[in-house]
């Protein structure tokens, strides 16, 4: 053995308290630490010819990555829809390293069966029923990718070719409906070999998101052959949800694939005031939800669920002699793009057991009341307008006089050391976003970032 590996090895216990001690500073350090902090690019370095252990290595992030770390972890990390990490996700996330199983195989199955008991609880708490059967993935892109998937090899199904064997060729055209897909589907579709070509955006609503059913219905009736439907379950810009009865219904009368994104979308259900939002969701035929958004674990995670595991197996399936055959109850590595990977599970495990659905109804009720105060505060700001109600965690605003991507790019930047948001396009204008999803934040927060807005909106 190397003697720096050896002489870690020695110390590992103080090395990984000192790792520990680091990681609280930075924790410590989240509610006042600038939110992106202006630091220059870092120029890469070639690659060490010596070792300087564990101690060396962390002395020398500390110096040169570390202090460019924004707090995205931290309570006013508004941009995206970002969560952070609660302390028994966090810490089931260093045991997930600790323990490092790759959780694919009945052969050594007790990270299997933990996946199973997680996925298990999330369909509880998302009100799936036992039809649903679900796999954790790196995250929301690869869950809609995977339902995705699924819906392919339904479609072949339906025209009796399996694309999993005879390739996408063998499928023939496919048509994807969706009235305001995330980006992330026309990814995936790409990845699919269905090409991006292949979704058609359907109308919404007036004033709205949420895809128009009776446009819907015209498409529908209107194809050449089954569908793939991607109904969704809270938008990025105004979280808007589709009418998921209304399109099951219509998945039923004209038989298609009823995909529903609901990365964040799916977590209103844990609201008794917003539950009726995700109305319809167990109807589904996949459904994909983000866990390192609103369950706040660590990156990467999400779960995707299906009432096909057959077909899923069919796509995903890694047949090979010392894995054993597929199976009634098909392994992990039978279930995902993914054959080995981290017991990702491990880390929403330890938060539902320690929170329970109480603990996390409280953060997300907490984060709905920010968004909505936030969204008073601005109506109240001269100079900003909101551009939609808030429906659940994402405020919409834009300048009230001539927004610019440039001027409201401007802004944003004056108020990086406070809050994070990031610009989007909404009902064709310019305008930024923030979205609650961190179980940090608090009202206190919010008045902050409402002060700062205000201050940079009048010096500007
Ligand atoms: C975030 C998001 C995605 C993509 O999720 P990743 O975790 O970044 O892969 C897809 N759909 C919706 C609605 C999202 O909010």
């Amino acid at each position: 053995m190397h003697p720096r590996l050896a002489a870690d090895l020695a110390e590992l216990p103080e090395l990984l308290e000192a790792a520990q001690r680091h990681a609280v500073a930075f924790l410590d350090g989240l509610a006042e630490a600038p939110v992106v902090p202006e630091v220059p690019a870092r120029r890469a370095v070639p690659l060490p010819e010596e070792a300087v252990g564990l101690s060396g290595a962390l002395r020398d992030f500390a110096a040169r990555w570390e202090p460019g770390m924004s707090a995205s972890a931290g309570p006013r990390y508004l941009g995206f829809v970002t969560g952070g990490a609660t302390p028994a996700a966090l810490a089931g996330d260093w045991l997930t390293a600790a323990v490092d199983q790759n959780a694919t195989s009945s052969l050594d199955a007790t990270g299997q069966h933990l996946e199973r008991e997680t996925v298990g609880w999330l369909r509880q708490l998302f009100g799936l029923s036992e039809d649903h059967e679900g796999a954790l993935v790196s995250g929301a892109t690869m869950a809609n990718t995977v339902g995705l998937a699924i819906a392919r090899e339904w479609l072949g199904e339906r025209r009796g070719v399996s694309p999993a064997e005879a390739g996408v060729a063998a499928l023939g055209a496919v048509r994807v409906l969706s009235g305001s897909p995330h980006s992330s589907v026309a990814k995936g579709l790409s990845v699919l070999g269905l090409g991006r070509a292949a979704l058609r955006t359907v109308a919404t609503l007036p004033g709205r998101e949420a895809v128009d059913p009776v446009a819907l219905e015209a498409e529908l009736r209107d194809a050449d052959g089954p569908c793939i439907v991607v109904a969704n379950a809270g938008t990025v810009n105004t979280v808007d949800f589709d009418d998921l009865r209304a399109l099951a219904a219509l998945r039923d009368r004209y038989g298609c694939w009823l995909h529903v994104d609901a990365a964040f979308g799916a977590f209103a259900s844990l609201s008794p005031d917003h539950a009726h939002l995700t109305d319809g969701l167990d109807l589904a035929d996949s459904v994909c939800v983000d866990l390192h958004k609103w369950l706040n674990v660590p990156y990467d995670s999400a779960v995707q669920f299906t009432r096909r595991r057959d077909l899923q197996a069919r796509v995903f399936q890694n047949a090979a002699v010392y894995l054993g055959a597929v199976g009634a109850e098909p392994d992990l590595v039978h279930l995902t793009p993914e054959n080995s990977h981290r017991l990702r599970a491990l880390s929403a495990w330890f938060t539902l057991r320690a929170y329970g659905r109480a603990g996390h109804r409280e953060i997300v009720e907490r984060n709905v009341a920010c968004a909505r105060t936030l969204g008073s505060a601005i109506e109240k700001i001269e100079g900003l307008r909101l551009l939609a109600p808030v429906r659940l965690n994402v405020v919409c605003f834009t300048l009230a006089d001539g927004p610019t991507p440039e001027r409201l790019a401007a802004l944003a930047d004056r108020l990086t050391a406070e809050v994070f948001m990031t610009p989007t396009r909404y009902a064709g204008q310019p305008a930024l976003r923030a979205a609650f999803s961190n179980w940090r934040t608090t009202d206190e927060d919010v008045q902050r970032v409402a002060r700062a807005l205000e201050h940079a909106v009048r010096a500007g």
